[in-house]
C-alpha cells in the first residue's frame, strides 16, 4: 500500500480519474498476456501527456518506488507484470496520432496508439505502417517498441526497430531526452536501436516518430497444402534460394490448422501443413514471382495451391493464421505460446525434435511459424486439471528453447524475455555479455526503478565493476540483495 499523501500527489498530476488504487480496479493490471504470472501493483496511474509521465516518474524517483510501463497488456513474456509494491504507468490515455507527414513518410504518435490505427489513418492516401503483429488490433505502439515486435510481414520489411526513427523518452529520474530524429540517420550512438527491444527497462517512450511505407502496387496471397511440415519448410527454402523475398511466408501444422478452422472457419484445405506465401511489389514483378513460387511449391510436394482472388479471400486466409494463438483455446483448456528462433535450414530437424519431445512428455504441440525468418511459435497444449501437466508443459517449452539455441538460434524472436525467459538468458549469453547489457541499463536507469526484475536473471547494482562477481557493500550491509 502506498501512503495516501503520495496517492493524492499522483491525483493532482493526472486528475482523480487517472489513478486506480482500489483492489478491484488494480486487479485488471496484475498480469499481461502471460496470465500464469500475477502480481497486483500498489497503484495504477494513467497520464495523458509527456509532462504528466515526467511528473509521475519524478515522484516515484523521489520516493524510491519501482514503476512499470504498460501499453495494452498483450505482451506474452510478462514484460508489463507489476513488481511488488510498484506503480503501473499505463499509456492507454495517450492515444493521439500527433502528426502525419506523408511527403516525408513519417507519423508522430503517442505510445498508447494502437498499431492498426496508424495504418487505418494513412491507408486512404496509399500508405501503411509495416510491422504487423497478429495482435495489431489491440497492442500499442509503446509496447511494440519495447518488445521490438514483429509480424508476418517482417520477413521482407524488418521488425519495429526498422520503422522507428526517434522518440521522446522519460528516463527513470523523470528527465526527458529526445533520441533519434526525423532524419533517416542521426550522428552518434544508435540510441533508438538500444531502446527498441529493451522491454521497458530504459525509460518510458512518450512520443514516437514512425516510418510509413507506400502501399505496394500489387499483392498476391497463395496458400499451399503439403503432406508434411518438412515439405512446406523445403518450399520456403527453395523460394528464398531462388532470390525471392516474399512479404510473408507462414507455416501452420495440422493441429494449428484444426484450431484455426474451429475458430474462424477459414475453409483451409485438408492438409498436414499449410504454407501461406504473400508476394507484393510492382505488378509485373509479382506476376512473374507468383508463377515461380507456385512451381517451387509444387516441386517441394504441394498437393494443392489456392490463390486468393479477392480481398475477402485474402483476408480470410490471413484471419486463420492471425488468430491461431487464440484459436488453440478451442482445442485445449491451457497452452503455453513459445517463441524461439532457429536458422531456417534447421526447420525440419527442430520440428522432428519437437515431435519426439511432445510424444515423450505426452503433450500435444501445435506449430505456427514465421518460416521465412525461422521464428517458431510452438504452442504446448495441456490441461491444468491433470496433475503435473503444467510443470511438464513448462519443462517441454523450456527444452524447445534450449534446442533452438543449440541449433544456433535465439530464445526469443519477437515476444521478448520479460520474466518468462530470464532463466534462459544464461543459455545464450556469457557473464561478460550480460555485464555489457547491464552497463547499458545502468546508463539509462541507474537505480533500477524502471521495470525492475525483467530480462536479466541477476541484475548487478550500478557502480559495480564488471568481471568476476564480488558482493556489493550494500549487499554485505544487508541493505540490498542479488536476485
Ligand atoms: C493473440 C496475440 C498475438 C500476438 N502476436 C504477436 C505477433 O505476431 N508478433 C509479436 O511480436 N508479438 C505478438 N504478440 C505479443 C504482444 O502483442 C506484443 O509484444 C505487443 O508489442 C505488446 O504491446 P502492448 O501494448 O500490449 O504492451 P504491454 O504488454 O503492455 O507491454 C509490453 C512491454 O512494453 C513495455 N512498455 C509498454 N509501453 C511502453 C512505453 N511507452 N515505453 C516503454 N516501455 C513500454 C512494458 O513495460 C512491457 O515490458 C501477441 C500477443 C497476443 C496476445
Amino acid at each position: 500500500m502506498l501512503d495516501q499523501r503520495l496517492i493524492a500527489e499522483m491525483r493532482a498530476i493526472v486528475g482523480p480519474d487517472g489513478v486506480f488504487s482500489d483492489e478491484e480496479q488494480i486487479r485488471t493490471y496484475e498480469t499481461d498476456g502471460l496470465a500464469s504470472y500475477r502480481q497486483p501493483p500498489a497503484l495504477v496511474v494513467l497520464p495523458t501527456s509527456t509532462e504528466q509521465v515526467q511528473a509521475v516518474v519524478r515522484l516515484c524517483h523521489r520516493e524510491h518506488i519501482p514503476f512499470v510501463p504498460r501499453g495494452s497488456g498483450t505482451g506474452l513474456s510478462g514484460g508489463a507484470l507489476p513488481s511488488e509494491g510498484s506503480v503501473v504507468i499505463g499509456t492507454a490515455r495517450m492515444h493521439e496520432i500527433l502528426d502525419v507527414d506523408l511527403p516525408n513518410q513519417r507519423a508522430v504518435v503517442q505510445p498508447g496508439v494502437i498499431n492498426l490505427w496508424v495504418t487505418q489513418r494513412v491507408a486512404p492516401e496509399g500508405y501503411y505502417y509495416a510491422p504487423d503483429p497478429s495482435s495489431q488490433q489491440v497492442c500499442s505502439i509503446g509496447g511494440n517498441i519495447a518488445e521490438n515486435s514483429g509480424g508476418a510481414h517482417c520477413l521482407k520489411y524488418g521488425f519495429t526497430v526498422n520503422h522507428v526513427l526517434g522518440m521522446k523518452l522519460v528516463l527513470a529520474d523523470g528527465s526527458l531526452v529526445e533520441i533519434g530524429g526525423a532524419a533517416l540517420d542521426t550522428p552518434g550512438y544508435d540510441l533508438p536501436g538500444i531502446v527498441v527491444g529493451s522491454e521497458g527497462t530504459l525509460g518510458i517512450a512518450t512520443e514516437i516518430t514512425l516510418r510509413l511505407m507506400r502501399k505496394p502496387e500489387a499483392v498476391q496471397t497463395l496458400l499451399a497444402a503439403f503432406a508434411t511440415c518438412d515439405e512446406a519448410g523445403e518450399a520456403v527454402s527453395r523460394i528464398i534460394a531462388a532470390g525471392i523475398v516474399p512479404a510473408a511466408a507462414e507455416i501452420m501444422d495440422r493441429l494449428a490448422i484444426e484450431a484455426a478452422e474451429a475458430a474462424v472457419h477459414a475453409g483451409y484445405p485438408d492438409a498436414q501443413a499449410l504454407l501461406l506465401v504473400e508476394l507484393d511489389g510492382p505488378r509485373t514483378e509479382v506476376v512473374s514471382q507468383l508463377e515461380r513460387v507456385s512451381a517451387l511449391c509444387r516441386e517441394a510436394g504441394a498437393t494443392e495451391l489456392r490463390l486468393a482472388t479477392t480481398d475477402e479471400e485474402r483476408a480470410l486466409m490471413w484471419k486463420g493464421r492471425k488468430s491461431a494463438f487464440a484459436a488453440v483455446g478451442r482445442i485445449s483448456p491451457n497452452y503455453i505460446v513459445q517463441d524461439g528462433v532457429i536458422p531456417r535450414t534447421a526447420l525440419p530437424e527442430i520440428l522432428r525434435e519437437i515431435a519426439e519431445m511432445s510424444a515423450a512428455a505426452g503433450l500435444r504441440v501445435a506449430n505456427v511459424f514465421h518460416a521465412g525468418d525461422g521464428n517458431l511459435h510452438p504452442l504446448v497444449l495441456y490441461d491444468e486439471r491433470d496433475e503435473g501437466a503444467q510443470e511438464r508443459a513448462e519443462e517441454l517449452a523450456g527444452e524447445i528453447i534450449r534446442r533452438c539455441v543449440a541449433h544456433g538460434g535465439s530464445i526469443t524472436g519477437e515476444h521478448g524475455v520479460g520474466v518468462e525467459k530470464r532463466p534462459y538468458m544464461a543459455v545464450m549469453f556469457s557473464e561478460a555479455d550480460m555485464e555489457t547489457h547491464q552497463m547499458v541499463r545502468c546508463a539509462f536507469n541507474p537505480g533500477n526503478l524502471c521495470n525492475p526484475g525483467k530480462v536479466y536473471p541477476t541484475p548487478r547494482l550500478c557502480g559495480e565493476t564488471p568481471g568476476v562477481y564480488h558482493p556489493h557493500p550494500l549487499e554485505l550491509a544487508g541493505v540490498a540483495e542479488r536476485f
